[in-house]
């Protein structure tokens, strides 16, 4: 079968998240990059978007929390090619109430092949990479077999 790719355009749709004990850190780094970010689009899960709104001058689209189903919302944008990137700095030292979203959210974001930046490290090279000047092929996975199984 041919390989498939998914276009991801110059002007990006950019998922920016951040649990509780990171959102000044998300918040000091769109602020950091805020003049890069604006050539693209941003959505946000609902607190977060809330904060990045009323400290920075900067459009955010915002879906619903995280933990009343915003993580889900963005899983499902990834899944139906509507998301392009996705930086999301989770707690990694406090369970949340919504793990399972979180590790949805984490998942669709690998069967999708979307870049994804979960520390600002990460996101300082992705933001810094030369693909966000141009459109970039993203390669899917054939999943066609997976499709296609015989259910016995
Ligand atoms: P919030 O959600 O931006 O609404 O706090 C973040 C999350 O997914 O926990």
């Amino acid at each position: 079968m041919a390989q498939q790719f998914k276009e991801i355009g110059k002007t990006k749709t950019i998922a920016l998240v951040a649990h509780d004990h990171k959102k000044e850190e998300l918040i000091n780094w769109v602020n950091d990059n805020k003049e890069t970010l604006k050539q693209h689009r941003l959505v946000s899960t609902g607190t977060t978007g809330k904060l990045i709104g009323e400290q920075l001058d900067i459009e955010v689209i915002r879906v619903l929390s995280g933990p009343l189903g915003g993580d889900q919302q963005l899983g499902a944008m990834i899944a139906t090619g509507s998301i392009d990137l996705v930086i999301f700095f989770y707690d990694p030292m406090e369970a949340q109430p919504h793990d399972s979203d979180v590790k949805a959210l984490l998942r669709l974001g690998v069967v999708w092949n979307i870049p994804m930046a979960c520390c600002p490290a990460a996101a300082d090279f992705m933001i810094t990479s030369p693909f966000m000047q141009t459109t970039y092929n993203s390669l899917l996975t054939d999943y066609s077999k997976y499709l296609n199984r015989k259910i016995e």
